[in-house]
């Protein structure tokens, strides 16, 4: 199985690649992506034949059918990072809050949040690869919270990769800075700057671009790979879980098999969405993929009108941080798949060079063949996270976003999964504000949810406050370079 490109071949670069290749150096021509050139058959025989499987076990089945290029032992070990998950028997639990509508728990991981659920193994083979080739990876990261922290736990101690994670001082949860700074390891970096979190992914952009600083990673033998979703390796093991989630529903005997089912995925990136798309072109009985967003709701007119324009927005903060996003990397994938290479360039290029596109009518009709989108607002949010803690379910910001594109959206009635994107330990405050007490400190947040709602804080955020700090480097943008060239 060969990996081919969203905008089409430049001619300096194969016309194709595989996965290995795909993974470790994932930037494609024109500035694309790389994307599957055929998907695998996900029949009812499939599913079926994993009716009784573990999550492991789909998994091994569906990467092997895949064809990817990566010997079976390094996925088998892979896989089994799993078994640190709470439940090592099921990592990704479904919860029943409704009658018809179901919560898909994929934060049972280290770092709590979806994150988890694909850089988990991803580390693993990527590191395995380099190890294998005798090269030396830098992953640099540009963090609003989420991705920071797995990142690290992904690759801590693992030869071959050394990873650099720039954060915005005082834009993060104190949970989220803690998980990055408390993180030692020899191979791992984590400097604070001076910014809001645009300034750090600017200054980052900018570094990666700067001659001086390829020639110095140049000169010491250090090739460039990169862990958010633009690599492919991360959208891989969000195929599965959705498949895991429907099988769910049948063991439940909440469905029969066959039976269609509706996708509620709160988005950013576009990455989770993606990994549902081809899980349903691939043939997993899908009705429809319900994108859910913030207030940065791109996403909603993008699906809902088929114009992408930035030049009328900036990003606002909110209670959902991870959602904060408006170039959304992932939607190049859906428009190749959908309108070609060709098309795709035309498209990006124009948001690039106009900061807006918009798809034709038909183009837009046939986006709406898959997906429909709504927005909440955090008040909105809060008045969900407080309406399922009276039902005693405690849900975070992120996944409260779904429950208006649940309730909205949905034009049969059908079973419904909801993805859960984050354990409400990350991001406490709010939730705390949203069952009705202000409090700012994290400490505070996470002691009183727990009391008053009856849930308990896992170890390893409860653990967090005490750990020594191993990172304490906090700088102006303008001095990451030098941090950088030093750590290297
Ligand atoms: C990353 C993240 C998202 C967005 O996921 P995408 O795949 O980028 O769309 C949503 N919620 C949480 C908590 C996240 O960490």
């Amino acid at each position: 199985m060969q990996f081919i490109e969203t905008r089409g071949n430049d001619g300096s670069k194969p016309s194709s690649v595989p996965f290995s290749e795909a993974i470790l150096s994932p930037s494609a021509s024109f500035g694309g992506l790389y994307v599957p050139e055929k998907l695998p058959n996900i029949n009812n025989q499939f599913l079926e034949t994993h009716l009784t499987s573990h999550y492991k076990a789909l998994a091994l089945d569906f990467l092997t059918q895949f064809g990817i290029d990566i010997e079976q032992e390094v996925l088998k070990e892979a896989l089994s990072r799993y078994d640190a998950f709470d439940d090592a028997s099921n990592p990704v639990p479904l919860s029943k809050v409704e009658d018809d509508c179901f919560v898909s728990e994929l934060y049972h991981g280290p770092t709590r949040a979806f994150k988890d659920m694909a850089l988990q193994p991803f580390g693993y083979v990527l590191s395995k690869l380099a190890q294998k080739r005798g090269e030396n990876y830098l992953i640099m990261a540009a963090t609003s919270g989420d991705t920071g922290p797995a990142t690290l736990e992904t690759f801590k101690n693992q030869e071959g990769v050394q990873v650099a994670c720039l954060y915005p001082d005082g834009g993060t949860s104190d949970v989220q800075r803690l998980q990055m700074v408390t993180e030692d390891a020899k191979n791992l970096k984590v400097i604070g700057v001076h910014g809001n979190f645009d300034d750090t992914q600017n200054t980052l952009k900018k570094l990666l671009a700067s001659e001086e600083f390829k020639e110095e990673l140049a000169s010491r033998d250090i090739k460039l790979s990169a862990a958010n979703s633009v690599n492919f390796g991360r959208i891989i093991f969000q195929i599965i879980y959705h498949i895991h989630s429907y099988l769910e529903l049948v063991r439940k005997e909440e469905i029969a098999m066959g039976e269609k089912i509706y996708l509620v995925v709160p988005s950013g990136n576009f990455g989770n969405a993606l990994g549902a798309y081809y899980a349903k072109k691939a043939g997993l009985p899908i009705e429809k993929i319900l994108i859910s967003s913030n207030v940065n709701n791109i996403l909603t007119d993008w699906i809902n009108t088929g114009e992408y324009d930035l030049t009328t927005r900036s990003i606002v903060q909110t209670e959902s941080p991870a959602m904060d996003i408006l170039k959304s990397s992932n939607v190049e994938r859906i428009m190749f798949d959908k309108f070609g290479a060709a098309r795709t360039k035309e498209l990006m290029e124009a948001l690039e060079r106009d900061n807006k596109y918009s798809l034709t009518k038909d183009e837009l009709a046939r986006l709406r063949e898959d997906f429909d989108a709504s927005f909440s607002d955090d008040e909105e949010c809060e008045s969900v996270v407080g309406a399922y803690a009276q039902k005693e379910y405690i849900m975070d910001p992120h996944t409260a976003t779904c429950m208006k594109a649940y309730e909205t959206l949905r034009t049969k009635n059908l079973k419904t999964v909801v993805y859960s994107t984050a354990e409400w330990t990350k991001f406490s405050p709010a939730v705390a504000k949203a069952l009705g007490k202000d409090v700012t400190a994290d400490t505070e947040a996470l002691k009183w949810v727990s009391n008053t709602a009856n849930v308990s804080v896992p170890s390893m955020i409860e653990g967090l406050f005490s750990k020594p700090i191993a990172h304490t480097v906090i700088v102006e943008k303008e001095d990451i370079q030098g941090e950088m060239l030093n750590f290297l």
